[in-house]
């Protein structure tokens, strides 16, 4: 019987396990804290956002900054539909929110931990807590984990050892062979010290357009402003796509929010004129135009140089094209950022050309296999990372043990 060591309890490890000993495998978990799947229980607000309703591969690609090339493959073997099925063949059933998002119908982390818990007990996984790998020693007929003061030997390794914000997180690898891309954050929101629309915290766009001046970057969806700056998907998403460009330019950046996303330039223009035709004698600050937020209204007047009392008939040609300026490219100042507490991930890990996306094995170690965050990929919020780690981790959990 093959002896397979996994390092890491955390989905990927589990879902790797489960896979490993399915196929007749001894396997064991070492998890070096004292509870195993701790993310997946705090994960998506306490509701576990298991994967995202993307069927088809190459819509589920588009979530994924890093790490396209190697998922297309991956995906061939175990995409969302497998983890649709997975969970429900195991009595969890998942549902479908309005943007995508996949939940347990029971809308509680606490039913993904205990099926994985429980599927990896029926098939006879072992689980050692507290048990921190230190160091993976091949040998010429498998490895030696070192775990705590024992050596314990495996015939096979699959690390699922998840993301580290410091590259010392990846020394054990880097001593196997394996390249690491540095780590940088991902999945952040924008900091706009010097800037007076954070003045405006809580006002919530529905459908925003935010481009990274100097990139080809640019992403659209609702947009929140905080104390601190911007937030919501279309910044999140943009901070995903830009991590790599927004490190090397030190989180400094302008970035031109199109407030009304569906609109032309010219089509606010007409409103603007139109309006000013239709309702002469109406104050500007009185009737918001394109549904947008009252504050948020008066604050592009504002910074249009013009008083909410103005009256539309002495809204000058400069007043109009410096509103329709404010409208539709809104150019705001990034100094920093702040890591989006509700999904934390790293990008960079061990590079995926040394990584088998087939089998999930190390091409420079025989017997060795990655899955999960552990490796350079990530996803965008949304359900991707977890289908990510059920992906990676149900390769690498099958192919270990043949
Ligand atoms: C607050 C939060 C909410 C999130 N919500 C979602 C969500 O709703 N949907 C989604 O798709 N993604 C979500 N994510 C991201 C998702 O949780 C991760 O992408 C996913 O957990 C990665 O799984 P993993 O198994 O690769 O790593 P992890 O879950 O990080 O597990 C790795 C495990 O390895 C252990 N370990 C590390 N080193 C060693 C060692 N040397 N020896 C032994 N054990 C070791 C760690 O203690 C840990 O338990 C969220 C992340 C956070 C932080």
């Amino acid at each position: 019987m093959i002896k397979i060591g996994i390092i890491g309890g955390g989905a990927a490890g589990f879902f790797a396990a489960i896979h490993a000993a399915e196929n007749g495998a001894e396997v064991i978990i070492y998890e070096k804290t004292s509870k195993t799947l701790s993310k997946v229980k705090v994960s998506g607000g306490g509701r576990c956002n298991v994967t995202h309703a993307a069927f088809q591969t190459s819509h589920l690609l588009k979530n994924y900054p890093r790490g396209v090339n190697f998922l297309k493959k991956a995906f061939r073997e175990f995409q969302v539909r497998d983890t649709v099925e997975w969970f429900e063949s195991k009595g969890v059933k998942l549902k479908t929110e309005e943007d995508g998002r996949m939940f347990p119908v029971s809308n509680d982390s606490q039913t993904i931990v205990d099926v994985l818990r429980s599927e990896a007990d029926k098939k006879g996984v072992r689980i050692e807590l507290k048990s921190a790998v230190k160091k993976i020693e091949p040998k010429d007929d498998g490895f030696l984990l070192f775990v705590g003061q024992k050596a314990e030997k495996v015939d096979r390794v699959i690390i699922t050892s998840g993301g580290s914000p410091k590259q010392e997180g990846y020394t054990m690898y880097q001593d196997l062979g394996h390249d690491i891309a540095a780590p940088i954050p991902s999945l952040f929101t924008f900091n706009t010290p010097g800037e007076s629309l954070k003045n405006l915290p809580g006002i919530t766009v529905p459908n925003a357009h935010v481009r990274l001046e100097g990139t080809k970057l640019s992403y659209e969806g609702p947009l929140l402003i905080t104390h601190w700056g911007v937030s919501g998907p279309a910044v999140l998403k943009l901070s995903a796509f830009g991590a790599q460009w927004l490190h090397d330019h030190n989180y400094n950046a302008n970035a031109h929010i199109r407030w009304v996303s569906e609109l032309k330039e010219e089509e606010i223009r007409n409103t603007l004129l139109k309006y000013k035709s239709n309702h002469p004698k109406r104050k500007v600050g009185g009737y918001p135009l394109f549904e947008l937020p009252k504050r948020l209204w008066e604050h592009l007047i504002e910074k249009s140089g013009m008083n909410s009392d103005l009256v539309w008939m002495n809204v000058s040609k400069k007043q109009i094209n410096s509103l329709e300026q404010h409208i539709f490219c809104y150019i705001l100042h990034v100094n920093g950022k702040i890591t989006f507490k509700e999904e934390f991930v790293t990008a960079g890990g061990v590079s995926l050309k040394e990584v088998n996306p087939k089998t999930m094995e190390s091409r420079i170690l025989k017997g060795v296999y990655f899955a999960g965050e552990v490796l350079d990929i990530d996803g965008i919020t949304g359900g991707f990372n977890f289908q990510a780690a059920w992906t990676t981790g149900y390769i690498a959990g099958k192919s270990s043990t043949t």
